[in-house]
């Protein structure tokens, strides 16, 4: 790993060279970036306008023996409070255009779930509905497989652009993704995902619509979308949910510094305001311990940890 001053000087002049002077951010606060505004900061954070950039960017960390990590909206995300010590590629700022070829609409990695649910109903294109509350975008919900309400990115997913750990660009088919409950063969191999395509059918704009709303008024019902956090902080153990096993061990409202169980959905841990890393590790911790004492299931996170 790149370990002076000067090393780290060098990579940022040479991503400087490849992407702009005013695309590469040093010593950028993660909570900037994350919806959980927690985390502290990116040694190096790094702004891609195309696929060809985002290569290049990653053969440059590779050549400089630094770690990179890929973000898109930072919404799965929690980053510890010394932060990243290597380079954040940023996908959410400008690899987010979307093309349409008939039924199949292909969205760069960087584009919002939620819009790319938006622009299909608005064209009548239906398929994306479950995703018009998910804040994630289309690389980072091709990697977790997203889903809610149903349905997920594998029922409408086509293909994927992918660049491999070998810096090879490949297209793969949905099949050759072992695409499962909140996993990926993306996110096993590493791989970075440029853009996705998506298999939509003709449908009625209204009907579309009405779907979207109600998930909407569900959502706003039953989450805590008022606070930030990651969403689900837990992955649904099998035959049982997070969150009632939470809510029955006793644990709504409990906190820990900033960080505390959402009273409105015990599956969310909520920033109360000014929670750090360590608040919120503090308290997965302790809804694990407490939800395997009680009835021996073991929480596994579903949000990712940097840093
Ligand atoms: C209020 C709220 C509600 C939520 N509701 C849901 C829900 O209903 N269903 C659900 O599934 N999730 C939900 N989430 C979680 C989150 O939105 C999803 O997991 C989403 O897919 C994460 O996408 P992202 O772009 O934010 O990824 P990030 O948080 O930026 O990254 C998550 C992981 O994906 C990787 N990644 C990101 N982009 C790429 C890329 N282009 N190529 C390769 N890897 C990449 C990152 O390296 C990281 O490991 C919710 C979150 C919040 C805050």
């Amino acid at each position: 790993m790149a370990d002076s001053d000067s090393d780290r000087q060098s990579l940022a002049w040479k991503l400087r060279s490849l992407v702009g002077e005013e695309r590469v951010l040093a010593d950028e606060p993660m909570s900037r970036h994350t919806t959980f505004e927690i985390g502290g900061p990116a040694a190096l954070y790094v702004i891609p306008d195309d696929p060809e950039e985002i290569r290049a960017c990653i053969e440059a960390c590779r050549a400089a023996d630094m770690p990179f990590f890929v973000l898109g909206a930072g919404s799965n995300l929690l980053v510890s409070d010394d932060g990243f010590d290597g380079v954040v590629i940023g996908l959410a700022h400008d690899l987010v255009r979307v093309t349409l070829d008939g039924l199949e609409m292909c969205c760069q990695a960087g584009v919002s779930l939620r819009e790319a649910s938006e622009m299909a109903c608005e064209l009548g294109l239906s398929g994306l509905e479950f995703a018009c509350g998910i804040p994630g975008s289309v690389g980072g919900a091709c990697y977790m497989n997203a889903g809610a309400y149903g349905g997920c990115i594998a029922d409408v997913l086509k293909s994927v652009r992918v660049i491999r750990a070998d810096g090879s660009f490949d297209t793969l088919g949905v099949d050759e993704l072992d695409l499962g409950y909140r996993r990926s063969r993306i996110a096993d191999e590493r791989m970075v995902v440029v853009s996705a395509t998506f298999g939509l059918h003709a449908g009625d704009p209204d009907e579309i619509r009405a779907k979207m709303d109600d998930f909407t008024a569900r959502r706003t019902e039953k989450q805590p979308l008022e606070l930030p956090s990651a969403g689900s902080t837990f992955k649904r153990p099998e035959g049982h949910f997070a969150g009632k096993l939470i809510s029955d061990a006793g644990l709504k409202g409990f906190q820990i510094g900033g960080a505390a169980v959402s009273t409105k959905h015990a599956g969310f841990v909520v920033n109360m305001g000014g929670a750090t890393a360590a608040d919120v590790h503090g308290l997965i911790a302790h809804v694990q311990d407490e939800v395997e004492g009680r009835f021996g299931v073991r929480l596994e996170p579903e949000v990712r940890l940097l840093g």
